[in-house]
């Protein structure tokens, strides 16, 4: 086992208190310019459906908003798209995919159906 896994192994048997001490004792162990770096994960949004069980009227996952601007509704994502967006974010260099929907898609027929 290498020591990065064994450190991240014992930080997941932490209660999150002990591993807020955690961070914060790393943290006191930088130098003042390097406490000020934020990190961050360049990530892409991959919407499965716009499909939810809720309305609400602001909202890409309502499905009837689409139909109202006459936009198309994603029902189910296709295969092929899904590896589209996945090699273009890679391109952009993406380490990180978050996978969205409504609530409950396959509550919809439509998406059964798909
Ligand atoms: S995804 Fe959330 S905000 Fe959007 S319609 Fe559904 S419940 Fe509302």
């Amino acid at each position: 086992m290498t020591e990065d896994i064994k450190k991240v192994k014992e930080l997941k048997s932490l209660s999150i208190r002990k591993l807020k001490e955690k961070v914060n004792e790393i943290k006191n162990e930088l130098d003042k310019e390097e406490q000020k770096i934020i990190t961050y994960s360049k990530n892409f949004t991959l919407s499965l459906s716009n499909y939810c069980q809720n309305q609400c009227g602001y909202c890409f996952y309502n499905y009837r908003i689409a139909k109202e601007t006459g936009e198309k509704n994603v029902v189910l994502i296709e295969d092929e798209k899904i590896d589209l967006i996945i090699q273009n974010a890679a391109q952009y260099g993406c380490k990180e995919a978050l996978l969205m929907s409504g609530e409950f898609p396959d509550s919809f027929q439509i998406v059964q159906k798909d």
